[in-house]
């Protein structure tokens, strides 16, 4: 497996750390539990998007680009990076945001990630929730084109087989580091949404038969959906690599018990886990996808279904910029700490 064959922006701090979590492995009791710190990018304050954009703004060198398209929810971590990536480069950047969540809260609609897209110097529309983003991507990017600009079109969290290169690339970062300290690692868990990540990783550890059973934690479709996502990816990306059918359905395993009331609303064990994190292992975590792939990483382990004796990577994929648009989930613990 070769990625150098592919163009790539080196970009990302990488390799990311691998970290043991002491305090909150003592806590629960379980397994010992490892960190993986993509939250540690490196790109206007982190997370998983930067791997795969590493791979999707140099397609948009190759191809001419002199601006980038995309999109995401409000508070998307896809957003802010991508505009961040595009400052870097010196590419105009618009991102179009659907309204997921309804909210009418000040912070969730302009501070945090919007305020970081603009910040970049990205100009953002928005559009309903519920709308459908691919095709107003197209409009925009053909009323840009009749003005003369060479638009490249990255879809929602940057997941197309390019994008995914970036996690394969993550698989063999993390079996290496493994490898370098003797780690025997039992399962690996993170959140799901747009799958490229979960798609990169499993295409990348069954291309080296690394047998490590990858959990993914659903934040927004219902589990047959999740897997069926994942898994069309993880065999395009697996095509474009050059080892077709390496990745069978049953790799790809998605628990969407943890989504709650919706993408982008928190429930009662995402915010248990942000704090836990918070205050064991001074890690920030998010409301909308770390969260709730930790609060399925400790039911997993609360339950046994992780044991005593195993080890468990939880790969950080980042998005603490948007606790800053959620703080008012945190009113009643602000209650209790101010004194
Ligand atoms: C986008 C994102 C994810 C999900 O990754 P996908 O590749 O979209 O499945 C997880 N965590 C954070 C913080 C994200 O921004």
């Amino acid at each position: 497996m070769h990625l150098a064959r592919f163009p790539r922006v080196f970009l990302a701090h990488l390799p990311t750390p691998l970290e043991r979590l002491d305090r909150l492995t003592k806590e629960l009791g379980g397994p010992e539990i490892w960190i993986k710190r993509d939250d540690c990018t490196g790109l206007s304050t982190g997370g998983n998007k930067t791997r795969k954009l590493e791979f999707l703004m140099a397609e948009a060198q190759v191809q001419g680009a002199d601006t980038v398209i995309t999109q995401g929810a409000t508070q998307s971590n896809h957003a802010r990076q991508t505009a961040a990536f595009a400052a870097k480069l010196g590419l105009a950047c618009h991102i179009l945001l659907e309204d997921r969540t309804g909210s009418n809260d000040p912070n969730y609609n302009a501070n945090g990630n919007v305020l970081l897209d603009h910040l970049h110097g990205a100009t953002t529309s928005k559009r309903a929730g519920g709308m459908d983003m691919a095709a107003e991507m197209e409009l925009v990017a053909q009323r840009l084109r009749n003005e003369g600009r060479k638009v490249y079109i990255i879809p929602g969290g940057g997941s197309n087989p390019t994008g995914a290169l970036g996690y394969v690339n993550c698989a063999f970062e993390l079996v290496s580091q493994a490898n370098d300290r003797g780690l025997v690692i039992d399962h690996i868990v993170t959140a799901t949404g747009s799958a490229g990540t979960q798609a990169g990783l499993v295409t990348g550890l069954k291309a080296i038969n690394a047998g490590i059973p990858l959990l993914g934690i659903g934040v927004r479709a219902p589990r047959e959906k999740q897997e069926e996502s994942v898994f069309n990816l993880a065999v395009r990306t697996a095509e474009k690599l050059g080892c077709p059918s390496v990745v069978t359905r049953g790799d790809v395993v998605a628990d969407s018990s943890y989504v709650g009331a919706g993408y982008g609303i928190p429930r009662d064990d995402t915010l248990e886990a942000i704090r836990l994190f918070a205050q064991l292992e001074g890690i920030l975590l998010d409301p909308v996808y770390s969260g709730k792939g930790a609060a399925g990483l400790i039911d997993y382990i609360r339950k046994g279904r992780f044991k005593k004796g195993e080890r468990v990577v939880f790969l950080h994929t980042g998005g603490s910029a948007a606790l800053f648009g959620y703080d008012a989930i945190f009113s009643e613990q602000r209650k209790g700490l101010t004194v």
